[in-house]
């Protein structure tokens, strides 16, 4: 199948790109890598009759930590370029965010998408709105009135879903605590596939014992979430096998793939523990 017919416009800048989504309203689309939106709407599943390139926006391309810090990822950053970015841009703190990348699709898919597609995009089993959800990110919004900062917890809001305005802009994605003892394992049916399912654990440790964590999960509902009930049971100094079973044991127990989406689940959190904590 071909798109159906749109017009093309180049954004100059952020800024003239806010500008041309305000002024063509909910017609109009944001184009950055193209990974997502040029295969929906080449099978018809998104008609916009407006894209605004923004894949010119060298200013939305950046890669840096901060003096407290944090992590900042410019919108238009690819996956490869940090796959690829070296320890002196992402240390050990954020080495998790690097070694993600290699989940995402192939290679040519991670030389040409963003991190702000992606998030934007917000497929559930995405892996940087997974990342998002357990390194509370915080998301940097431009829109026609300024700029607004969302929380991760606050940006999903269902499958393909997020709290982005038409005319808004995701410029930047703040990682704002270093996470040195973190991993993210997933299981895909072929290498390359979206996840059927996966597993973020952000290990609080202190000296060698682990004080708490975050626990998140992609795949098992319509944004990534937060496994509470595997989190408290590493508050309480509970063994990684209790953690991943607590997790598990959360999901709904009826459905379809219910408890084959349980077994793996309780795999994945426990692999993801052990890979986190042998950091
Ligand atoms: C075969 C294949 C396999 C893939 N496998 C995976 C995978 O395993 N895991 C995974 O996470 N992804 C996967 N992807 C998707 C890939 O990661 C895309 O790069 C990503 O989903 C979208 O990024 P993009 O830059 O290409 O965005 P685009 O396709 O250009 O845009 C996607 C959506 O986001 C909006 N958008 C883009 N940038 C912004 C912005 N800065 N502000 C506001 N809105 C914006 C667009 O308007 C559009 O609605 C795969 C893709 C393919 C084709």
């Amino acid at each position: 199948m071909k798109p159906a017919a749109f017009r093309y416009h180049r954004a100059r800048d952020a800024d003239g790109a806010v500008r041309l989504l305000a002024e063509l309203g909910e017609e109009a689309k944001a184009l950055a890598g193209g990974q997502s939106l040029v295969a929906m709407m080449a099978y018809r599943l998104a008609r916009p009759r407006h894209l605004v390139d923004i894949g010119g926006l060298r200013e939305l391309d950046r890669l840096r930590t901060d003096a407290d810090g944090a992590l900042r990822v410019g919108a238009l950053t690819t996956h490869h370029t940090v796959e690829r970015a070296p320890d002196s841009l992402l240390g050990p703190g954020f080495a998790v965010v690097r070694e993600t990348m290699r989940w995402i699709g192939h290679l040519p898919i991670r030389t040409r998408g963003t991190a702000g597609g992606s998030l934007a995009h917000a497929d559930a089993t995405a892996e940087w709105c997974l990342l998002a959800v357990a390194l509370d990110a915080e998301l940097h919004v431009l829109g026609p009135h300024g700029t607004r900062r969302i929380a991760a917890a606050d940006f999903f809001l269902g499958p393909y879903t997020t709290a982005l305005e038409p005319d808004e802009l995701l410029v930047e994605i703040v990682f704002p605590h270093p996470a040195p003892y973190a991993a993210v394992t997933e299981f895909a049916e072929r290498r390359g596939d979206f996840a059927l399912a996966s597993a973020a654990v952000v290990l609080d440790r202190d000296g060698g014992t682990v004080r708490g964590g975050r626990v998140a999960l992609g795949g098992v509902g319509p944004v990534p979430l937060r496994a509470a009930a595997a989190e408290r049971v590493l508050a309480d100094g509970g063994t990684f096998a209790e953690c991943a079973r607590a997790a598990a044991d959360a999901l709904p127990e009826e459905g379809r793939g219910a408890a084959y989406r349980r077994q793996l689940i309780r795999t994945l959190v426990r692999r993801a523990c052990e890979e986190a904590d042998a950091r």
